[in-house]
């Protein structure tokens, strides 16, 4: 088949992904991305085994996780210490956590390795399902396929009227990393909670660890930026060692939910947080937007012709990535808009929920699951 070629709007995690997993199967491809440079925000970030083997089937994992932790256990635990949640990770289960930033400039390094052209100060604002892209300057380019990768306030999911809802949720997270102590939990995630708060507390590299401060929407200091250390601390009694060791300024971001009517219009279609914008509860939004990228490739190397190939693609993919919005935000409501004064009820109702079995497969399937594509060589 003579080369195809895919003009991608958005160079994020999605963006870079798909054009590399697209190069990998010989197609040209352009991103064009609005910001005049590449930059990744958002201190660490976990990859539990179905975003690790998507990384390491677009032949990135390795570069990704170099200085990342290898996490063995992730706990949850209310204001008196009483366990909540208990997850162990194994060999072909594995979760590791990188910097954002190793993670982005590895995917950058091997788009560049594949040819793929990256364009900054380049922004779409349309496009049309024969596989047009219109760019803010007025140029119109032609591709066989369109990758809206815009993330969550997606234009050109707008343009093609695929957008069901765009839902602004009632909690909200601060993200920062903390320099590394002897003596910190060196492989164990522990997410504190009280009220309605929570502190997420996350080894990351040799140096540094990941904070995550998470609130209700409605509680002011809570979300305040530069953090309001005092009113954590209040919250928090036990963590004076974390909380005090937070210098950087940070940033606050509302957790959101994209609903789409349909992934694709024609030759156009959506990954990522312009499909599926999900609040970040369960670490997922990044990993789905991994295994969807390389189905997406896998499904069109395989299939007849484009527009078919992406009703089919998310036709297999969409069911699990819907799962896994449902069961994030049920656990975001839980956690953030949970009655202060039945505390006691939520932590007896977790311990007993989180053992069972069935729960542990709702919240964990795509972790275990095995992407569409992970099986072939990361070569080009
Ligand atoms: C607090 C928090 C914690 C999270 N933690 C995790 C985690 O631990 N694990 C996990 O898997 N996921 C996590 N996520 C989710 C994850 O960050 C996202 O799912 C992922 O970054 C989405 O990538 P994206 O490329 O789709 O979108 P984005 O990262 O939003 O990238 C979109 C890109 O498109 C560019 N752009 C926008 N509009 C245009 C335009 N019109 N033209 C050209 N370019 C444009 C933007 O500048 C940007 O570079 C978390 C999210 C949050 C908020």
């Amino acid at each position: 088949m003579a080369s195809r070629h895919a003009e991608i709007a958005g160079a994020g995690l999605g963006g870079l992904a798909s054009s590399i997993a697209l190069a990998q199967r010989g197609w040209s491809v352009r991103v064009h991305e609005r910001s005049d440079t590449l930059r990744m925000f958002g201190a660490g970030i976990w990859l539990w085994e179905n975003g690790l083997r998507s990384l390491a089937a677009l032949g990135v994992e390795a570069e990704a996780t170099k200085r990342a932790r290898r996490i063995e256990t992730l706990v949850a635990r209310d204001d008196r210490g009483r366990p909540l949640m208990h997850r162990t990770f194994g060999e072909k289960d594995r979760m590791m956590l990188p910097p954002r930033a190793d993670l982005y400039d590895a995917l950058i390094a091997r788009a560049a390795e594949l040819d793929v052209e990256i364009v900054t100060s380049s922004a779409a604002v349309a496009a049309r399902p024969d596989g047009e892209l219109e760019l803010e300057d007025g140029k119109v380019l032609t591709a066989d396929l369109v990758v809206a990768a815009d993330g969550v306030f997606s234009r050109i999911r707008e343009s093609l009227l695929l957008t069901r809802r765009v839902d602004y949720l009632d909690e909200g997270y601060t993200r920062l990393l903390i320099p590394r102590r002897d003596g910190d939990p060196a492989t164990e995630i522990t997410e504190y909670w009280s009220g309605s708060r929570r502190l997420l507390y996350d080894p990351c590299t040799d140096e540094l660890n990941y904070v995550c401060l998470c609130c209700n929407v409605d509680d002011v200091a809570g979300r305040q930026v530069p953090v309001d250390k005092a009113s954590w601390l209040a919250s928090f009694p036990e963590l004076g060692g974390i909380i005090e060791r937070i210098d950087e300024v940070g940033r606050w971001d509302r957790a959101m939910r994209v609903t789409c009517r349909d992934w694709s219009r024609g030759r156009a279609v959506l990954v990522g947080d312009a499909a599926h914008g999900q609040p970040p509860n369960l670490g997922q939004g990044a990993n789905l937007t991994f295994q969807n990228a390389l189905s997406l490739a896998d499904y069109l190397d395989r299939g007849t012709d484009v527009p078919t190939s992406l009703v089919a693609w998310e036709k297999g993919e969409r069911p699990l990535t819907d799962h896994v919005q449902k069961w994030t935000d049920l656990y975001g409501r839980v956690a953030s808009a949970w009655p202060e004064r039945f505390a006691d009820r939520r932590s007896q109702f977790l311990e007993t929920a989180t053992k069972l079995p069935w729960i542990d497969r709702q919240l964990n399937r795509a972790a275990r699951h095995v992407p569409v594509g992970s099986g072939r060589p990361a070569t080009v």
